[in-house]
């Protein structure tokens, strides 16, 4: 038996486990198995690996970049978005990838159309980090919009992108907000501002269409939620897992 999983600190609402047991189950995989596994540290990852035979792994929340330390390389994606969310086990040695970033890549491709020359991307985090590394290879220009601005280079304000919405017609959620069980939360406090060449992008997948989305379209906006990335970032894990 092949044991695969995802490692990270609350993971009671992961939907992974399911989406795995699911392509198990099509695929006629009978020799795999994908467990979730709730660590309170990514310190002894070796370790873990080893007494749990773990053949590949993904990450999420909090340890997407505490766990680079821990690892004997990782790929250039990974190095250049600063954050690893698919671990490959060769021989115990753990290399570390980014599929966040071509997801979301392959995902906003189809739905581009000319006039997406400029994005803002909402948070700082490592989302955010994974969207930027994924626009820079799209060529499109973009800013990160904070709380904080001052905190973070290449950052603006609320109120600042706001003034900018007209001339930045690609907006992707990469915060929190707006995620079940907050789901009356909008992390984009001007849909006003949104016509009908913006294309609004949320990262979120729980629920699958958010308070954004549901604004979004309403202001006439194009929409994409975050579901089909997620999808496309496991496939791409397993893609890695099985070369
Ligand atoms: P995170 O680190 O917790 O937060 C990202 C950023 O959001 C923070 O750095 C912060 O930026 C901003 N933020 C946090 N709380 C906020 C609040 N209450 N109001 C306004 N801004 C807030 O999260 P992450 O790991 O980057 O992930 C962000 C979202 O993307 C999550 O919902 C996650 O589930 C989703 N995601 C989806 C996929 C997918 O495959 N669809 C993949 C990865 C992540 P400032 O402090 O600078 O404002």
């Amino acid at each position: 038996m092949k044991q695969y999983g995802l490692i990270g600190k609350t993971l009671s609402h992961s939907w992974s486990r399911r989406w795995f047991k699911e392509m198990f189950e099509r695929e006629g995989i009978i020799d795999c198995r994908y467990s979730l596994y709730e660590l309170p540290s990514v310190a002894g990852l070796h370790e873990w690996v080893a007494a749990n035979g773990i053949s590949g792994f993904n990450v999420t929340i909090p340890y997407k970049e505490a766990v680079i330390p821990q690892l004997d390389e990782i790929d250039s994606v990974a190095e250049a978005v600063g954050a690893v969310n698919c671990v490959a086990v060769t021989d115990g040695r753990l290399v570390g990838h980014n599929t966040d970033a071509p997801a979301f890549l392959e995902t906003l491709q189809p739905l581009l159309q000319p006039c997406h020359r400029a994005a803002l991307v909402l948070g700082t985090g490592g989302a955010a980090k994974a969207v930027g590394y994924a626009l820079r290879q799209l060529g499109i220009e973009y800013l990160l919009v904070s709380r904080t601005p001052q905190q973070h280079p290449h950052a603006v304000s609320y109120d600042d992108a706001a003034g900018l919405a007209a001339s930045h017609l690609l907006i992707v959620n990469a915060t929190p907000v707006g995620m079940y069980p907050n789901v009356d939360g909008i992390p984009w406090p001007y849909p006003h501002l949104l016509g009908k060449r913006h294309l609004c992008y949320d990262l979120i997948y729980n629920p699958e269409t958010t308070r954004f989305l549901r604004e979004a379209t309403a202001a006439g906006a194009h929409t994409c939620g975050g579901l089909a990335m997620l999808e496309r970032q496991a496939q791409l894990s397993w893609e890695i897992w099985e070369k």
